[in-house]
């Protein structure tokens, strides 16, 4: 038996998103059958519809931050029932087996990779591709499947899911909290929740921002101290003083210029950029104090429900605008025009 549901998805490498039907694999019994009620827009979706990340198998259905209620769980699920608020992220199966798997690293997986939630070969289904979170419904492995804290408003749960993630984990890496000075450079939907947690995390929480209108907003987020990066007395006065700057800027930036802003044994670390940089590293601005670049890709399973409930003991979701999903072509624009605070989510019930 297979199971047909409505989905949002694109049919070719310049096509708009459009509602198409597609077949989820019956639930095995490792499955849960989830009724999708929110699902985040993260910019890879778009990188992914629009073949600017090379070549895929359409139709692509994308959507990797994704909050439901469980339908149906497989005979040997055990941390999932019926009725219950959970959420899938952006990987959706690991080897389980290899030294990154075994110390829940899933994201980083060495045996077969890490499998992501759309785009990827659905092992279920010889020669069907996964697809992701604008869908009326997904099936799940239980271990790629993460309750949700009570208490949070579910449309802002949905992008912890990637974005969330995506900087919580360099956080907790790098040893973000009190004693620490903390550096978010861009305040967007990466950015926004980075500055939520470092504050939350208790470390001192700078928001470097291009743009001096974003100072309240900045404040508001938690930040102790708003850095605009187009003055350049600011710039200076800030030199060697961050311990860590968690950058969600996009691919083509001059590192150089934040690098001298870390303290001694500093770390930048890259999570917005995933393209090559363009502009030439200065390696005297690393070594004269013993500073580090690091990049993060996502988190592991159990980061990702420790994120999920620091997000409920701290009262923590991310700023969206919800919309419905003949809304979504609009919202990609949107999104790549920078004209979000913060982040689009789907109201999945009007797929
Ligand atoms: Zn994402
Ligand atoms: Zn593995």
């Amino acid at each position: 038996m297979t199971n047909t549901v409505r989905a949002i998805g694109a049919t070719a490498e310049a096509a708009p998103l459009e509602p198409i039907d597609i077949v989820r694999r019956t639930p095995e019994a490792n499955d849960v059958r989830i009724s999708i009620t929110h699902s985040g827009i993260c910019h890879s979706d778009i990188h992914t519809v629009r073949g600017e990340w090379g070549d895929r198998p359409y139709p692509v259905v994308p959507g990797h931050e994704i909050v439901g209620t469980v339908l149906e769980v497989g005979s040997d699920v055990t941390r999932f029932a019926v009725g219950q608020t959970v959420g899938v992220g952006v990987i959706v199966d690991s080897c389980g087996t290899c030294p990154e798997c075994l110390d829940h690293l899933e994201c980083y997986c060495t045996g077969t990779g890490p499998r992501f939630t759309y785009a990827d070969p659905e092992p279920q289904m010889p020669g069907a591709f996964t697809y992701g979170g604008y869908a009326q419904e997904i099936v799940t492995a239980e271990r790629f499947v993460y309750r949700i804290p009570e208490g949070l408003d579910l449309a802002g749960v949905a992008p912890l899911l990637c974005a969330g993630i995506t900087v919580f984990s360099p956080l907790k890496h790098w040893g973000a909290g009190p004693g620490k000075t903390v550096a978010v450079a861009g305040i967007g939907g990466l950015g926004h929740l980075a500055v939520k947690f470092a504050h939350a995390l208790g470390a001192h929480t700078v928001a470097i921002t291009s743009s001096e209108e974003k100072r309240d907003l900045c404040l508001k987020l938690g930040a102790d101290e708003v850095l605009v990066s187009s003055d350049p007395a600011a710039m200076a006065a800030a030199d060697s003083r961050f311990d860590i700057i968690i950058s969600t800027l996009p691919s083509d930036h001059d590192m150089n210029p934040y690098i001298s802003l870390l303290a001694l044994d500093g770390t930048y670390v890259v999570v917005g950029a995933v393209n090559d940089l363009n502009r030439p590293l200065t390696l005297p601005g690393l070594m004269m104090r013993r500073r580090s670049i690091g990049g993060s890709m996502i988190g592991g399973t159990v980061e990702t429900q420790e994120m999920l409930d620091f997000c409920g003991e701290h009262g923590i979701t991310a700023d969206v605008e919800v919309v419905a999903a003949d809304y979504v072509n609009q919202a990609y624009d949107r999104v790549v025009a920078g004209d979000v605070a913060f982040r689009f989510v789907i109201d999945a019930t009007t797929i």
